[in-house]
């Protein structure tokens, strides 16, 4: 596990250029230095010299970060702001008392315990996931239509969010019903995200050896529905000794694309699509939208700006969250689109955040696989 003393040398890179400031969606609201990544890395630059302590303050502004990644595409360096944040973060938490709370509620047993319990509530019968689990499994050996050698098989990572609610698995059905997709679903630990952004990096490094061993297996493609879990995922080895290499890791959008799969809407709807901050490409969109009949698509300004929830985000950051999720709400707003599409559960929250606080009635968050298995015909 790295320390901040191990990125001395990439602190010492920020040559203090200030283009992070012009990504940063934080800093376009504060124009504070201190919460855009140049001003974090003069700090931690003064942790790692002895020259400051990593105090509360500063733990306020790595926790004023959405992770969204933009400054490091800007940054002429390279440097890669999120790895150096979670680390200190990390650094900050080990000894205070409230990571020993932290730590409890993200145990492997508590953690997976509050997931139960979000089924329970939300899952409509124990049958239905039962039922859905094995048509998926089967569809492509049963399939008729599709040769054996069409066949793709792949590992879906369902994420947290998506455990509880049990829709998604009925969205798959339908869409990949006779396309021959053989989608396997082990029982994965949460990718780590919650873990790794609250300094819990002995929890993440848990999750992550759990996940890793389940992907020892034999599959085409690793697929998600959350931009956030792929990046997560992804990320693995760069906090700790990884010998894994993932085979290609893609959006459900991907293999939508991929199949060429067609969907017939009977009514017209407009709709514009929100691309979350960790989704690494939303090229897969556009090809879907060709593919659909009945669709305009009106595409939003900044439709790549953050939504503003951010996960913890939201809780510490209430002002800033609102006002970023409003800005972004008055985009969608402009595109008076039927529907906003993202593929990520979080954004979903932000969207919905920043339109009830613009009290927009009219357009509804949807994610891809909601609003494609509205489809009256798919094929
Ligand atoms: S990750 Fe995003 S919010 Fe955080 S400093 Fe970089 S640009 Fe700003
Ligand atoms: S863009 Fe990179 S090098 Fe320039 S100030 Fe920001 S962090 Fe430093």
């Amino acid at each position: 596990m790295k320390t901040l003393k191990d990125y001395e040398k990439e602190l010492s890179k920020c040559s203090k250029c200030g283009q992070c400031q012009i990504a940063c969606p934080i800093y376009k609201l504060t124009k504070n230095d201190c919460t855009v990544s140049r001003g974090k890395f003069l700090m931690l630059h003064g942790v790692t010299q002895k020259e400051l302590k990593l105090s509360q303050n500063i733990n306020k502004y790595l926790d004023m970060c959405l992770k969204c990644g933009k400054c490091k595409d800007f940054c002429p360096a390279g440097i890669d702001a999120l790895e150096i944040i979670n680390c200190a973060k990390y650094e900050y938490m080990k000894n205070t008392v409230l990571s020993k709370l932290i730590n409890f509620f993200q145990s492997r047993f508590v953690f997976s315990n509050i997931l139960k319990i979000g089924k329970l509530i939300f899952h409509h019968s124990k049958q239905d996931i039962i039922r859905t689990k094995a048509l998926r499994m089967t569809e492509c050996e049963e399939s008729p239509d599709n040769a054996k050698q069409n066949c793709l098989s792949v590992i879906y990572f369902k994420g947290c969010v998506n455990q509880i609610f049990p829709n998604t698995d009925k969205y798959l059905s339908k869409i990949f019903k006779n396309s021959g997709i053989k989608i396997l679903s082990p029982d994965f630990d949460c990718c780590g995200l919650p873990f790794l952004s609250e300094g819990n990096m002995k929890r993440f490094e848990q999750a992550a050896k759990i996940n890793i061993e389940k992907l020892n297996a034999d599959y085409d493609y690793l697929v998600t529905d959350c931009a956030s879990c792929e990046s997560t995922l992804l990320s693995y080895g760069k906090y700790f000794e990884c010998n894994i290499t993932l085979k290609k890791t893609l959006n459900w959008g991907d293999i939508i694309a991929l199949k060429g799969l067609k969907f017939e809407f009977k009514k017209p709807v407009k709709v514009t699509f929100h691309k979350p901050c960790h989704l690494k490409s939303d090229a897969f969109f556009e090809k879907i939208i060709s593919n659909c009949t009945n669709i305009t698509y009106v595409k939003m300004d900044d439709y790549d700006e953050c939504c503003g929830f951010a996960g913890s985000f939201a809780l510490k950051n209430r002002g800033l969250s609102k006002e970023i999720s409003k800005n972004k709400a008055l985009n969608i707003q402009n595109t008076d689109a039927d529907y906003v599409i993202t593929s990520c559960p979080a954004c979903i929250l932000g969207l919905k955040q920043g339109l009830q606080l613009i009290k927009n009635k009219k357009t509804k968050v949807v994610s891809l696989l909601e609003f494609l298995a509205m489809a009256e015909k798919i094929n």
